[in-house]
């Protein structure tokens, strides 16, 4: 069984939502998807205060709930030549605690209703399970190669038994 990968999913990255600082902030983000299908997501970012605010709203496909409001905290690390970095923190919520692992992008996976780390969403990447792929198809290559040597006899000769009845 094949996990969920990243690219079956509608991802944010601060870089879509962040960009834009300073005062309040409503954009979009939108997707489309093979065969034409097209997501969207709104957003509202608010800079006027220390700690800025990001508001994600969507509509949920997963059970038709409608529209979802969902606030994402943010926390800023310092680079070593200057300026800024944001994070998001994950916000979904275990025992009504939040999972709060800083990360660059959030997820919803097709049948989720909450955008969140690749870690609560248990989301892999389809390049490696690509790599996964190709060391199996290497390593079945190694096989076939290993019984044509020994077919044109290149392989060390068969260790003696000893019958022990003689
Ligand atoms: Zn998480």
């Amino acid at each position: 069984m094949t996990k969920r990968t990243v690219e079956q999913c509608l991802s944010i990255s601060t870089r879509d939502v962040l960009s834009q600082r300073g005062g309040v902030y409503h954009g979009t983000v939108c997707w489309e998807w093979f065969g034409g299908r097209k997501s969207s997501i709104a957003y509202t970012t608010d800079w006027r205060n220390a700690s800025p605010t990001l508001v994600l709203v969507y509509c949920d496909d997963a059970d038709g709930n409608g529209l979802v409001r969902l606030p994402i905290d943010l926390q800023s690390t310092r680079l070593r030549h200057g300026g800024q970095r944001w994070w998001f923190l994950c916000p979904i919520e275990y025992d009504g605690m939040p999972c709060g692992r800083r990360c660059g992008t959030l997820h919803l996976p097709p049948s989720g209703d909450i955008f969140g780390c690749r870690q609560c969403h248990d989301l892999s990447y389809a390049s490696s399970q690509d790599a996964h792929q190709l060391e199996r198809l290497i390593d079945q290559i190694d096989r076939s190669s290993a019984s044509w040597i020994r077919d044109i006899g290149m392989t060390k000769s068969p260790e003696k038994t000893v019958d022990p009845t003689s």
